[in-house]
């Protein structure tokens, strides 16, 4: 069992809050943004300190490999992402990125053998923040693997269009071109060269934390669905119509959504989660009835016939009047659980196991590149207890302890995926 150093993570969560540092403890670091590409560089200039060889491919993914034994063998890459939200914290995405460096560092310092290469890898724009959408380099880079209704929102020529959402002129292409990190296409992620992805991430959710667990060995993705509920009402005078007669479409909206909670409520399905997150009121005047109003409303569990059923009651919303307004459900989008590949979970519970890391097993509940990728190659992740479930904002922490811990894990699963794996 080797170990990673605290001292030598501590430093670099520190060294790489600079780069978009807000002055109030988070960052915000746009993908291929000038904070992005100081990140990228320090990255860079790290990687190759220790010997690593850098490759970029064609959507700015970076790739920093140090050679094994048998130069045939296919690649073991670790990786995750160095672009952040408006005002986010300095751990999410960025966490998974040290810790590969970290494990690189440490097969490096300690003189580890390895047969196959091992990659530490950065991924393009996985907020999709300025650019969206979320994930994109690993949708553009995985497109081949990815379910018909999943890549359609990857296709390659989409995503180079895609506008900044802060500027409207500029898009992700010119970005792009810009930025100095468009390299070859050759160098994309593909299993003729790669054996296996792991990443490490921060858990943002309070589960590990409530447990007195440092590291969370993933499981699965969570399957979910998103659906768009819309009222239909008619807009009159705040003043002069009188209440029987009207079609109010916020209120119609917000009994829907209450009588959603009390319903899904009822299922009783203690993991299950839902979210109203997004709401548009039109006219949104304060001296007008609404006469259209929509909401958002995403769930997400593991059993694909929790989902169903949930579905099957937001679906009903539809058969019925609500305060005298007509209801319409689209449902956006679904997806199913996605399972990790079991000998690499396994790999990671042993290892967390053998370098007594306090440690559980966890689903995640949010999107990452990993998910797209398992599609093309085996793929596992490793969670980081967050402080107080935070992230997406400054407050987001996690302690050096616990990210030293979750690279330890992360060494000592590649090593075993080295050892044991018939690549
Ligand atoms: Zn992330």
């Amino acid at each position: 069992m080797y170990t990673c150093s605290l001292e030598r993570m501590t430093e670099k969560i520190k060294s790489f809050s600079r780069f978009g540092d807000t002055g109030h403890g988070g960052i915000t670091r746009y993908a291929l943004s000038p904070e992005d590409i100081r990140a990228r560089n320090e990255f860079i200039r790290r990687m190759k300190a220790i010997g690593a060889i850098i490759e970029i491919d064609d959507v700015a993914n970076v790739y920093a490999t140090l050679p094994g034994t048998d130069p045939s063998a296919k690649r073991i890459v670790m990786g995750s992402h160095v672009d952040s939200v408006k005002n986010g914290g300095n751990y999410d995405g960025i966490l998974g990125v040290l810790a590969a460096m970290e494990v690189l560092e440490t097969v490096v310092e300690q003189n580890i053998d390895h047969v196959h290469p091992l990659t530490a890898m950065i991924w393009t724009n996985e907020e999709g923040s300025l650019y969206p959408p979320a994930m994109m380099a690993s949708g553009i880079v995985c497109y081949d693997f990815l379910p018909e209704d999943v890549r359609r929102n990857f296709r390659y020529d989409d995503m180079m269009a895609s506008n900044n959402v802060l500027n409207r002129e500029d898009t992700f292409g010119k970005a792009l071109d810009a930025s100095g990190f468009k390299g070859d296409r050759a160098n994309r992620l593909s299993p003729d060269a790669y054996s296996c992805m792991f990443e490490l991430h921060i858990e943002q959710g309070p589960i590990l934390e409530d447990a007195g667990n440092h590291v969370g060995v993933v499981d699965c993705v969570l399957g979910m669905f998103n659906c768009r509920l819309r009222f239909y009402g008619q807009t009159v005078h705040a003043g002069t119509f009188p209440m029987p007669k009207r079609q109010d479409a916020l209120f119609a909206a917000s009994q829907a959504l209450c009588s959603l909670h009390e319903k899904i409520d009822a299922l009783g399905y203690e993991d299950l989660v839902y979210t109203t997150g997004e709401i548009a009121c039109h006219p949104n005047v304060h001296t007008c009835v609404p006469d259209e109003v929509d909401f958002s409303i995403d769930v997400r569990h593991e059993r694909a016939d929790v989902l169903e059923k949930v579905l099957g009651i937001v679906a009903d919303c539809a058969d019925k009047t609500w305060a005298g307004c007509t209801c319409r459900v689209e449902t956006m989008w679904n997806r199913n659980t996605v399972y990790w590949d079991k000998t690499l979970v396994r790999y990671l519970k042993e290892a967390a196991e053998e370098t007594g890391v306090k440690h559980q097993i966890l689903h995640s509940g949010a999107g990452h590149d990993a998910q797209f990728v398992s599609y093309m190659l085996p793929t596992a992740m490793v969670f980081v207890q967050s402080k107080d479930g935070l992230s997406h904002c400054e407050r987001e922490y996690s302690s050096p302890q616990h990210c030293t811990s979750g690279a330890t894990v992360l060494l000592n699963a590649v090593l075993k995926a080295d050892a044991k794996r018939n690549m």
